[in-house]
């Protein structure tokens, strides 16, 4: 059955998987989401024989209803292959009666890869099917994660460019260099003068001029977003946790429909949504265990059912979960708002305005899959320690904070379900604080020198991406003032 996509915003015309890839955004603001969550239409037992390249497909097909078989599965050919540095693609490991899905094996060692690496082959193939003859140039202002694992999606596909905005002095130097050093002829970096807002507001205000938009036009481009909200960035990350069941499944750690529960570190809870729409489909998946860093706006929400972005907002080990306004909760509220888009764009108008809104008892009573809690800086860092002393396994810093809510959680309910946790990013890419969770004696550390004795203590090699960085040479160099956007876009574009 067809799947079509609704804005949460409005009643519009539902559009085609493609069409909604296409425009990222609805036109009245809203997110897209699919009419209905389409039923697993393979057993588990079927899946647990699969390859991660075979799930994926069938899981995609069934929201991607427009796309076909063979542009599918030459979609997830090119994403899932060599970039990632095990076949397994997104492997389990045990560690301290737990199953770690490690999502950081692609290209720049963060789960971000997971979508990343598919959304530039689904938006051409998406272009094609559409008639859209002119080159994708995709735009976004970076403060470091996304701008990396966008540029390393792009990079080389045909008929896409991509120019990534980031504030020059507002980046770890890790993250500059992982940019700095970006090959693909049809990439392209600049640093501007700014902060992150600067930068954002930019590209916000190419993306909206007309005069620019008709040049481009004319010269055969047209922009587009790499945004999380975008469809094409969540679908793909509902298929590892349909993965990760069937793994267990296969190595006999679960039996057949017996329950798993999930535990993801979340910021724009995009992530931990995937999770919940596998759930839709009719995977056992019994609570979404939603972990938050200190700016815990989401453990409060699950908590009293009031969203309220009015407070501090606090720089942590794990900035990756630094968020207030956690986009992709629209698509839930939505859902537990009966689908209604009237009631939902209600809440969204008094978030955009107020900063805060509640929802009703019954709108909460459906929020019984999802539980919520947080863990501190010290907790977190403790967690990694811990781990590292019982098991010897290393986790980074966001991976932390979920394994620290997953011990609150058993503590709290006593459920001994078998329990998956979301394993976003590598040790490597945040190894400073990681070595320092381990031991304050290695604050004085040099970068590099931090990144070997990490290899050292967990014994395991250190990542291809981290290894590049040390010698690649820096071959993005311009920088410019805020006001200058636009003029670099154009002769990026050699557009006069
Ligand atoms: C983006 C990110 C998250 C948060 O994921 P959401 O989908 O935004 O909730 C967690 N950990 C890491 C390492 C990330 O890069």
């Amino acid at each position: 059955m067809e799947v079509l996509y609704k804005s949460t915003r409005s009643d519009s015309t539902p559009v085609k998987a493609s069409q909604a890839i296409l425009k990222g955004l609805s036109e009245d603001g809203g997110l897209f989401v699919p009419d209905h969550i389409p039923v697993l239409d393979k057993s588990l037992s079927e899946l647990s024989k699969m390859t991660y390249g075979e799930v994926a497909y069938e899981v995609m097909k069934l929201f991607l209803t427009d796309f076909t078989e063979e542009e599918l599965k030459a979609c997830i050919k090119n994403a899932y292959d060599s970039k990632f540095d095990t076949e397994a693609i997104a492997p389990l490991v045990e560690a301290d009666g737990a199953y770690f899905l490690e999502l950081f094996h692609g290209a720049t060692i963060a789960f971000k890869d997971m979508a990343l690496s598919i959304l530039p082959h689904l938006l051409i193939t998406s272009a094609k099917k559409n008639n859209v003859k002119n080159e994708i140039v995709i735009l976004t202002a970076t403060s470091g994660d996304t701008g990396k694992a966008a540029l390393a999606g792009f990079a080389d596909v045909k008929g896409t460019r991509i120019i990534v905005f980031y504030p020059k002095d507002g980046v770890s130097k890790i993250q500059e260099k992982q940019m700095l050093t970006q090959k693909g002829a049809n990439t392209h970096v600049v640093g501007i003068h700014g902060n992150f807002d600067d930068a954002q507001t930019g590209v916000k205000q190419l993306f909206n001029d007309k005069e620019l938009a008709k040049e481009m036009e004319e010269a055969g481009f047209q922009f587009s977003s790499a945004n999380s909200i975008n469809i094409g960035r969540l679908v793909p990350q509902i298929v590892y946790y349909v993965y990760a069941y069937t793994r267990l499944l296969a190595e006999k750690e679960i039996e057949e429909n017996e329950k798993m529960n999930v535990v993801v570190p979340t910021g724009n809870f995009g992530n931990i949504l995937a999770a919940y729409y596998a759930k839709n489909m009719g995977l056992p998946i019994g609570k979404l265990i939603c972990a938050s860093n200190d700016n815990k706006v989401l453990y409060d929400f699950f908590k009293t059912g009031v969203y309220d972005k009015n407070r501090e907002f606090v720089l942590t080990t794990s900035p990756s979960m630094d968020i207030l306004i956690s986009s992709n909760l629209e698509r839930l509220i939505y859902r537990i708002a009966g689908n209604d888009a009237g009631k939902n764009a209600k809440l969204m108008n008094a978030l955009s305005g107020e900063g805060r809104y509640s929802i009703t008892e019954v709108m909460k009573e459906e929020l019984a899959d999802f539980y919520g809690n947080f863990a501190t800086e010290a907790e977190a860092a403790e967690r990694i320690r811990t781990l590292y002393e019982d098991c010897g396994y290393i986790i980074d810093t966001h991976t932390a904070v979920a394994a620290a809510v997953y011990a609150k959680y058993k503590k709290d309910t006593g459920d001994g379900t078998k329990t998956v946790i979301a394993s976003t990013a590598s040790p490597f890419k945040f190894t400073r604080s990681v070595m320092e969770a381990i031991d304050p004696k290695y604050s004085s550390g040099e970068d590099f020198e931090l990144v070997d004795e990490l290899a050292k203590l967990g014994n395991i090699a250190v990542p291809g991406a981290i290894e590049e960085i040390r010698t690649a040479p820096v071959v993005h160099k311009t920088v410019c003032e805020r006001t200058q956007m636009k003029m670099i876009v154009k002769n990026f574009l050699e557009i006069k």
